[in-house]
């Protein structure tokens, strides 16, 4: 390892972790019947549990692993509104009344995690923070005050813009040519947000099964008699709620999602001073490209955390923690030669029309291909599963109506997610060589 770089209790895990770290829960034997099984034990599954068990159901959660060792507690923990489909394309491809219902349900998951947490009481250091969208060049900012305005004005979504000579108010960086604030969005600190959905399962009666992998469903006259590594298990329904980690045998999902490593690391400590003079309204703060930077003040405002290089090759987390590393310089240059206490990754879901998808196949329900925004869209998504299985109207939603599109010869090996970012890369630099 290169000292220079990495502090001496440098470990390659999350953050997060420091604070609530995955674990196995208390082991008890597999039930021969439930109402429903879960395959899953991030946000969607743990959700879905919750209200399930609230709508009187006997449910288990299976897990592979120990429970929350997916991406939900590995996430940078910012809750937003955001899909890669803009609401004009959106508008102009599938017309007003999708794109306005997207955009509201969109906004309906953020408003959904902060009701939910402070329903439980789950202290994870949630806010409505605000966030700001560096602009990489002129047209990029031309691009992002037209699609703030338009939202603005037809949804209600405020923004304010940010010029250049403001910029220093949101961070200290040369590296954008100004930007925008969307003042609602927020920030949470992801494990300790999943520990506390964890506690409340527990409280409702579920059992969530840690280190007991499902392995295939056949259907039975009472549901689906499932195998899992702890043995047989009888349930009138299952939920596949497993994101970026769906497993190949699962093939009608595994041709519809395309799993992708996110990286992020964490600065060493640093002084209050000095993260209070980088990011003054300590925000959330991504860059205006598609395949984004990101950085954000921890919880505590002790280090900066930060990610980006999303979708690239098989975790070797010290060279990553480089890369990252001089990306961070690049935009802080105030952080240059700062040392890393932390470097991980995580596996997200993208999907061919970059839409979250939730529905029932084959008799096995689904929520997933949350697009880098699970944190809102798996809790949201979670809880309309639990609706939907509970028979309720509301469990509607606009996430729902579309066909869950596949490519053809695609069975789950995402070759091609490499080739797709370099293609995201060069539409940005395409733009960026507008005039603005
Ligand atoms: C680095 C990084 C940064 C991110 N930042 C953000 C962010 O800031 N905001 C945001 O909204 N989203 C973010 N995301 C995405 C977000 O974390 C995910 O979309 C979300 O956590 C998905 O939750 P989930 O419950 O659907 O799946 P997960 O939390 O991934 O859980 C799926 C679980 O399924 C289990 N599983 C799989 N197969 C089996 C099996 N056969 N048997 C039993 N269990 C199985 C896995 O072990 C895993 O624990 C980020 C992701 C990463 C990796």
């Amino acid at each position: 390892m290169t000292e220079a770089l990495f502090t001496a209790d440098f470990k390659a895990e999350p953050h997060w972790w420091d604070a609530a770290r995955p674990h196995h829960t208390r082991q008890a034997a597999l039930p021969e019947k439930v109402d429903v099984a879960i395959i899953g034990s991030g946000y969607t599954g743990l959700v879905a549990a919750l209200h399930l068990a609230r709508a009187g159901r006997s449910v288990a959660v299976l897990e592979a692993n120990e429970a929350g060792s997916g991406a939900s507690r590995r996430n940078a923990g910012y809750l937003g509104r955001t899909l890669k489909r803009s609401f004009s394309w959106l508008e102009a491809h599938h017309g007003a009344e999708f794109a306005t219902r997207v955009y509201r349900e969109l906004d309906e998951a953020r408003q959904f995690v902060f009701a939910l947490v402070a329903e439980l009481g789950i202290d994870c250091h949630i806010e409505a923070c605000g966030r700001f969208i560096g602009a990489n060049s002129l047209a990029h900012q031309s691009e992002l005050l037209r699609e703030l305005e338009v939202m603005q004005r037809r949804l209600g979504f405020l923004y304010h813009a940010v010029s250049r000579n403001d910029l220093q108010r949101e961070l200290a960086s040369e590296a954008y040519v100004g930007g925008a604030v969307i003042p609602d969005l927020g920030a949470l600190h992801p494990a300790l947000y999943h520990a506390g959905l964890l506690r409340a399962v527990a409280a409702a009666g579920v059992t969530v099964h840690t280190g007991t992998a499902f392995g295939g469903a056949k259907p039975d006259s009472d549901g689906f008699a499932l195998t899992t590594s702890a043995g047989p298990l009888i349930a009138r329904d299952l939920v596949m709620a497993t994101n970026g980690y769906t497993p190949r045998f699962a093939e009608w999902l595994a041709r519809r999602v395309i799993p992708f490593h996110g990286f992020m690391a964490a600065t060493e400590e640093l002084p209050a001073e000095l993260v209070a003079r980088l990011i003054p309204n300590r925000r959330t703060v991504i860059d205006s490209h598609v395949n984004i930077n990101f950085i954000r003040p921890a919880p505590d405002a002790r280090k900066i955390l930060f990610g980006g290089l999303t979708g690239g090759p098989q975790p070797d987390l010290q060279a990553r923690g480089r890369d990252l590393q001089a990306m961070l310089a690049g935009i802080l240059p105030d952080l240059a030669g700062v040392k890393l206490s932390r470097a991980w990754s995580g596996q997200c879901a993208g999907t061919f029309d970059f839409l979250p998808h939730i529905g029932r196949q084959h008799g096995v329900w689904h929520a997933l291909g949350y697009n880098f925004a699970g944190v809102p869209m798996g809790s949201y998504l979670g809880h309309k599963l639990a609706q939907k299985i509970s028979g309720k109207a509301e469990g509607d939603t606009v996430f729902g109506t579309t066909p869950f599109p596949t490519f053809p010869g695609y069975s789950g090996n995402p070759w091609f997610v490499p080739l797709a970012m370099r293609w995201f890369d060069w539409q940005d630099a395409r733009l960026a060589r507008k005039a603005g």
